[in-house]
């Protein structure tokens, strides 16, 4: 038997559990990494998340050659032809894979026909292992983040003393809703030029996708290892002590703040969460940092990160039918210009000419503005995680489903959030400084200038009354609904009718 390893491009780590496990020599051993071209054009992804993935990936395979392992590299039209070529030239004859995060990309290997059989590896990337959410899952009525997060401080043994959670509370997050004040600066960014590997990358992009989205010129994430080290090491340093009170701040010209730029990395392998966790652990007992922003981060990884992974294998395996979820019955189109960035909604403007420039944005411009917009308009859920899919640096079907689905449209109908995240204007105005250089009224529901988030907020939670009844939560929001006079909902509604017809009617712009 001749063994052969293939390593998946988001499964860029040394700790790989093939490359663990087998104890013959290194350069008895063949690694195959692929760039499949059919692949990358299956569906519309950010340029730089092409430049991404395939550089981080040429680099990779380099580190693993210096290190003495048998490596090919193809650039291939696509994955099989490449992977039985080098099944032959190697005489290779079981395969071995590192489980995909990605459900779908598990059927699409399946459906390879490959000539050899293929011994699947558990994914070591996560702290959980899929059979211990399932384990932790089972029997409860509901799978709250909370319960979760305090069960993960505990197993994993972070920020914890003799049992309890150090400084008394598990959560503290009520500090952490600040809303920023004037002139408010965060410390810079780490970026790096690109190399000469990268810049190449850069060239192959531009040629195969000329007309692809996003800006790809401006690429400056990391790409190895060391560089994402680095990006971890500047964040501990720089932004980790004030990371909770502006967490959920949105500013003009301020793109990331004091949020980590980490999740491209995790997800690629290059860093691990839990090496990750350590640091912050560590820098907290070093420099005595405030608990509320520590606290506040770790809860990301070690909490929202593992939950949101292990609700979608959890959820994808009991019903695979969970990603065509649609609980509001939303079918209007995605509006055209998520593509464009050209519109005069300030907020989104904003917001989406600074993903087509970088492919990030923060978590609350991910679900205050982008999600929210789409959940209150009634946009069908599935167009708008295939728009996250694309333009997104750090998006992958594990993440997407459940925080789209999920958190972000209450699509699944309260299997993940106990309410739908839905925000009228009167949020956004008191959480970003994006409505002062607005033409749009935050103040107004009603009328020529006012805001869309209004009027759209209160026709979306008149026109699922019912449903959102049944939530609970929801009752005291519902009161005010009802305190609304029926002439003036009429007038929102009627606002919200033509605001679909005439702005967004356009057909769905597919690039
Ligand atoms: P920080 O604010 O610095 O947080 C630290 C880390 O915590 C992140 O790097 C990430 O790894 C983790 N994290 C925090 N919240 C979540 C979460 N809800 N789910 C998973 N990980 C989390 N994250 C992605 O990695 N890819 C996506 O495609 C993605 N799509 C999202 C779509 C929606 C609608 C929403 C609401 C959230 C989405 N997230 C996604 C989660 C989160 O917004 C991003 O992980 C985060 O903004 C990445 O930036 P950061 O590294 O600076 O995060
Ligand atoms: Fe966004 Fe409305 Fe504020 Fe304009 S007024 S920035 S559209 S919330």
């Amino acid at each position: 038997m001749t063994i052969g390893i293939w390593i998946l491009g988001d499964q860029l780590s040394f700790h790989h559990p093939a490359l663990q496990e087998l104890t013959m020599e290194r350069d008895q051993i063949s690694i195959i990494l692929i760039e499949s071209m059919a692949y990358a054009q299956k569906r519309p992804y950010h340029r730089q998340k092409l430049v991404l993935v395939w550089s981080a990936m040429r680099h990779f395979a380099r580190e693993l050659g210096q290190e003495g392992w048998q490596v090919t590299y193809e650039i291939a039209p696509e994955f099989s032809s490449a992977l039985t070529n080098w099944q032959q030239t190697y005489s290779i004859t079981e395969l071995w894979i590192m489980e995909p995060g990605d459900r779908p990309f598990i059927q699409f290997i399946n459906q390879l026909n490959l000539t050899c059989s293929i011994h699947w590896l558990p994914n070591n990337l996560f702290l959980w292992k899929e059979s211990e959410f399932t384990q932790w899952a089972q029997g409860r009525k509901r799978l709250l983040l909370e319960d979760f997060y305090r069960e993960g401080r505990k197993r994993f043994n972070v920020l914890m003393k003799e049992g309890k959670p150090i400084g008394g509370q598990w959560n503290l997050d009520k500090q952490n809703r600040k809303p920023p004040k004037k002139g408010l600066i965060s410390p810079p960014v780490l970026w790096f030029p690109p190399d000469p590997t990268t810049q190449g990358v850069i060239t192959h992009v531009h040629n195969h996708f000329p007309h692809g989205y996003g800006e790809v010129d401006t690429f400056r994430w990391a790409v190895t290892r060391p560089q994402a080290r680095r990006v971890l090491s500047h964040f501990l340093e720089t932004h980790l002590p004030d990371f909770g009170p502006y967490q959920d701040a949105m500013v003009t010209g301020e793109d990331t703040l004091w949020h980590s730029l980490l999740s491209p990395y995790l997800n690629l392998g290059l860093l691990h969460p839990m090496e990750v966790i350590q640091a912050v652990q560590e820098e907290y007992n070093k420099r005595q940092l405030n608990l509320n922003s520590v606290e506040g981060f770790i809860r990301q990884i070690l909490g929202w990160r593992e939950y949101m992974r292990g609700l979608y294998m959890y959820e994808t395996k009991r019903d695979p039918n969970y990603t065509q979820h649609n609980w509001f019955n939303h079918n209007q189109p995605l509006p055209h210009w998520f593509w464009t960035g050209i519109t005069d909604l300030n907020c989104l403007h904003q917001t989406l000419e600074q993903i087509h420039r970088t492919g990030y944005a923060h978590h609350i411009q991910r679900l205050m503005l982008l999600s929210n917009f789409n959940l209150i308009l009634g946009t069908s859920p599935q167009s708008v995680v295939d728009w996250f899919h694309a333009v997104f640096i750090d998006a992958y079907d594990w993440v997407m489903q459940t925080n789209v689905i999920g958190m972000g449209l209450f699509a699944d109908g309260g299997l993940l959030a106990s309410k739908p995240y839905a925000a009228s204007a009167n949020y956004i105005n008191k959480m970003s400084n994006y409505c002062g250089g607005c033409v749009y009224n935050p103040k107004a529901r009603t009328g020529e200038g006012a805001c869309p988030f209004n009027f759209l907020y209160w026709d979306f939670l008149a026109r699922h009354r019912q449903k959102l009844q049944s939530q609970g939560r929801l009752n005291l929001i519902l009161s005010q609904l009802d305190r609304i006079p029926p002439e003036e909902l009429a007038m929102m509604q009627k606002q919200s009718d033509a605001y679909r017809l005439n702005h967004l009617g356009l057909p769905n712009v597919v690039i």
